[in-house]
């Protein structure tokens, strides 16, 4: 398994400005190289690099190998861009933000991460630095630190490439590790998980993760962030970014915490995860406003992403369910109707007369089409 460990830079002012020039350089270098490829409608890293490769080491500064990591970096901007442009994710071939995005060239910020091999990076864990290659020369002995668990995994299974990421004016790096893989328990059974607002996630075994706290930040914050859009001034404009950048920070580690919880939960207990497949989310979630449905949607995303990398890790099982009308079902006796949910948190079968949580219904219907789905696709 292949999971990223990050970790700060303890630089000095001197390293700093090293640094910062380097990425600096590199995303001008990115920007040319962009609109290079853009002119030319060639994408591929091999005809880019014919093209784009000579200009970018004299007019920049960089080394060979900055240099070709600059047009890998392009060539992948590119390929992201394509893939969500024929998955429709820019919005339909007329929409303003798809046009946009079609008719100019990807640009890159300042202060966008730049990536480095093992020759342009070293580290050195005795004494936990790094040596790394900046525009100034290689500087040696910048200090890193990280959490213990972090470090542990960077010094055992670090392999392949580093981020070097600039934020809110700190240095860190995006180390790649490859842990070796947990081999997948056999499921005595499954935990259905079901997704939602008022409860951010509900199992079948009955527990509830409020988004009390959560809804109340991004309240607190939609506030905030209505009265800052007002002022449109430059420092609003920052204290604007900040703030989104700490929701999500928030918003991530409570789905850390729940993922976690969920993980354990089904690891005691011998269990699998059943999980809904988030493709028909847009459709599942009627919200008014579309950048909410957006966010909301982004942070399911994310939790089946940290569910399923922590029971990767743990060996669980983890299967993904389509969970159409798992709201409208009854859990015992399998009638579908809408009448069958009142409101929002109640259900009860107009069939047999089973009542339950509405959340909780639904997670053990997630939780028996998880087991059947199991049961089908491992029948041999
Ligand atoms: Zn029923």
């Amino acid at each position: 398994m292949r999971l990223v460990v990050q970790v700060k830079l303890l630089s000095t002012p001197e390293q700093a400005a090293a640094l910062e020039a380097t990425l600096r350089a590199a995303n001008k270098a990115a920007d040319l190289v962009s609109r290079i490829a853009f002119q030319r409608r060639c994408f591929r890293n091999f005809d880019l690099r014919k093209h784009t490769y000579e200009q970018v080491k004299a007019v920049f500064g960089l080394g060979a190998q900055a240099a070709q990591h600059v047009i890998k970096k392009v060539c992948d901007a590119y390929r992201t861009l394509h893939a969500n442009l024929a998955a429709g994710n820019l919005g339909a071939p007329v929409s303003v933000r798809r046009v946009k995005a079609e008719n100019k060239p990807i640009s890159f910020r300042p202060g966008a991460a730049q990536p480095y091999d093992d020759r342009c990076l070293s580290w050195q864990h005795t004494d936990r630095t790094v040596s790394i290659w900046t525009t100034a020369g290689r500087l040696r002995g910048i200090a890193f630190t990280g959490s213990a668990r972090q470090l542990a995994l960077l010094v055992k299974h670090r392999k392949g490439e580093s981020d070097l990421v600039w934020r809110e004016g700190m240095w860190f790096l995006h180390a790649t590790v490859g842990v070796p893989d947990v081999p997948v328990t056999v499921p005595d059974g499954f935990v259905g998980v079901d997704l939602g607002i008022a409860n951010l996630a509900t199992t079948s075994e009955g527990v509830r993760h409020s988004g009390k706290g959560l809804n109340a930040v991004r309240h607190r914050h939609r506030e905030l962030r209505r009265r800052l859009q007002a002022k449109r001034t430059k420092s609003a404009k920052r204290l604007l970014k900040r703030r989104r950048r700490k929701e999500a920070r928030f918003a991530a580690n409570i789905n850390h915490s729940i993922a976690k919880q969920i993980v354990t939960e089904a690891e005691r207990a011998g269990r699998g995860i059943a999980l809904e497949d988030l493709r028909g989310i847009r459709d599942r979630v009627r919200l008014r406003k579309p950048q909410r449905v957006t966010l909301h949607a982004w942070s399911f995303h994310q939790l089946g992403a940290f569910v399923a990398y922590k029971a990767a890790r743990a060996g669980v099982a983890v299967i993904h369910v389509d969970a159409a009308y798992t709201s409208q079902q009854c859990s015992r006796c399998g009638h579908v109707d809408r009448s069958n949910r009142p409101d929002q948190e109640t259900f009860t079968c107009t069939s047999c007369g089973f009542a339950e949580h509405a959340d909780v219904n639904a997670a053990r219907n997630i939780a028996s089409r998880g087991a059947a789905g199991w049961a089908v696709s491992h029948a041999a």
